[in-house]
């Protein structure tokens, strides 16, 4: 333990004498912070340090007055690791990396209004996710979609969820590429299971592609076991509601519907004479 052991014969015989007590006289002595619990060996929670965050525990007390160890690694930076790793496989396009909640820029009333349901969205995504709440975000090119949904996917990750940000054609043309059997590419339901399993789905372009029966199926699939898993999905597309709904199909907007907000971004496009990251 380090200190010297108080609790043999003389230390028995000497009442009211604690070996916390005699620890902190012990450290006093030698000039040492007693208020410092971390170099005291039989204190707990202990602390280390860490050169970015400050200090950190490295074991507690439970209930049961039980020591606990917990790992010896800074708690923020581990989160940060975690979330480094994640960033990476969540396809975030590289140009919306940098859009966060705070960079966002807020022109109207309404325009704060869809930032704050969006904020609050990923701010209780633990939340959401329980509930598999979904989103549909609506508007032109220009008018901040990629922005909000990069905002949410950057937070989210943040929490330790997984996020996956993919076009509604890079769906379809995943699920097709199982069509021709090439070694490696995983059958079809492998593929709508990876799309089902990820926590927060952002499917970006819903409209953009023919919009043939197919393609719907390929969504539908996804959406379905989505749905089914209570897993939430963030749709975006540059098509009014009544586009995405026949785009989706009635079933799977219905799906994102009943449990999920839909946002209309009817104000101008940012883009028009400003540079701008927003889509
Ligand atoms: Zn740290």
């Amino acid at each position: 333990m380090g200190l010297p052991d108080n609790s043999g014969s003389a230390g028995k015989n000497q009442p009211g004498i604690h070996i916390g007590d005699t620890a902190e006289d012990i450290l006093a002595r030698w000039g040492f912070d007693t208020n410092n619990v971390s170099i005291l060996p039989d204190r707990h929670p202990q602390y280390r340090e860490c050169d970015r965050h400050g200090r950190f525990p490295i074991s507690m007390v439970d209930e049961q007055d039980v020591i606990r160890y917990l790992p010896p690694v800074c708690p923020v930076c581990a989160a940060e690791k975690t979330s480094q790793r994640l960033m990476e496989i969540a396809a975030i396009p590289k140009r919306y990396m940098a859009c966060g909640f705070d960079n966002y820029t807020i022109e109207s009333p309404h325009q704060q209004q869809v930032l704050d349901v969006c904020r609050a969205y990923a701010d209780h995504f633990d939340e959401e996710d329980r509930q598999g709440s979904s989103l549909i975000l609506c508007g032109n090119p220009g008018t901040g979609k990629n922005h909000l949904a990069s905002a949410i996917a950057h937070t989210v990750l943040s929490k330790g969820h997984s996020v996956l940000q993919v076009t509604a054609y890079d769906i379809i043309a995943r699920i097709r590429q199982t069509w021709r059997r090439e070694n490696g590419k995983g059958t079809e339901l492998e593929v709508i299971r990876g799309f089902a399993d990820v926590d927060l789905l952002i499917i970006d372009e819903v409209g953009k592609t023919f919009g043939s029966d197919g393609e719907r199926v390929h969504l539908f699939e996804v959406i379905d076991h989505r749905y089914r898993d209570m897993k939430p999905t963030i749709i975006l597309s540059n098509e009014g509601v009544d586009g995405v709904e026949r785009f989706l199909g009635i079933a799977a907007f219905d799906r994102l519907c009943q449990n999920g907000e839909l946002l209309i971004l009817d104000w101008q496009s940012h883009r028009r004479g400003r540079a701008s990251t927003s889509n």
